[in-house]
């Protein structure tokens, strides 16, 4: 089924991507990394010194971003690019992480981020992961999936990730950082992280990747006949 649109909402570090990957590979989709979007702004205000506590200033510097995502030609996986450079490393590193909840929660930045999310689920046969892709930004998508695992599981697993590209990094800075996300994006005003009420719950504290793709696979055949 080519017409689907497939949301994959929650807590940071729960692996979304890693299962929004998963699905859009088996069933030929688009992966969208909604997330992407929210660092590459962030990393530009950075770059600009923007301060986006100044409503004018966010504004005037949503009109210089523009944002694509192209497939990396050996991976084939999709990587975001920034007026043309490809940010898909930078936009990873912990002072990006440290400032893009702030960032996310402006208004302004929404509605630029999720107008272009709108446009490249108009294809359909999309996966796209986030905070409010199945509450807000497709809220009629066919099948919504929530992830969440147990805070002390997701702080182990962003901590190996993030230790392999950086080993000064501690395991308090890791943990500090995804509370920080976690209780912003649940607090903020505009579209906070949510459950969507038809979103199905995927906890994985206690499953490995295998049976966190059954799991996924059995509500594609469930909610889209796919298989
Ligand atoms: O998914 P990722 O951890 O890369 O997202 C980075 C940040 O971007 C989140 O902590 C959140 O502040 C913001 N975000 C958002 N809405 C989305 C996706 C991400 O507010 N749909």
């Amino acid at each position: 089924m080519k017409n689907s649109i497939i949301t994959i909402d929650g807590y940071s570090s729960c692996g979304k991507s890693t299962l929004a990957k998963q699905l859009a590979k088996k069933l030929g989709y688009a992966y969208i990394d909604s997330g992407a979007m929210y660092r590459a702004i962030t990393l530009f205000f950075l770059r600009h010194h923007i301060d986006y506590t100044d409503h004018r200033q966010v504004v005037d510097a949503l009109t210089d971003i523009t944002i694509e995502f192209h497939p990396n030609e050996v991976s084939h996986q999709s990587e975001i690019y920034l007026n043309g450079e490809n940010v898909e490393y930078l936009i990873r590193d912990m002072i990006i992480a440290d400032k893009v909840s702030e960032v996310a929660a402006i208004k302004e930045v929404r509605d630029f981020a999720v107008a272009q999310q709108r446009l490249m689920g108009k294809k359909k046969g999309i996966v796209m992961d986030g905070r409010d892709i199945g509450t807000t930004v497709f809220p009629n998508a066919q099948l919504k999936i929530f992830m969440t695992a147990d805070s002390a599981v997701r702080v182990e697993r962003r901590f190996k990730e993030l230790y392999e590209k950086n080993p000064n990094i501690t395991i308090e800075e890791v943990k500090n950082n995804l509370e920080m996300r976690d209780y912003i994006d649940s607090n903020r005003e505009i579209s906070p992280l949510r459950k969507a009420d038809d979103a199905v719950v995927l906890d994985n504290t206690n499953l490995s990747m295998e049976q966190q793709l059954k799991f996924a696979e059995n509500l594609l055949k469930e909610k889209i006949g796919a298989v």
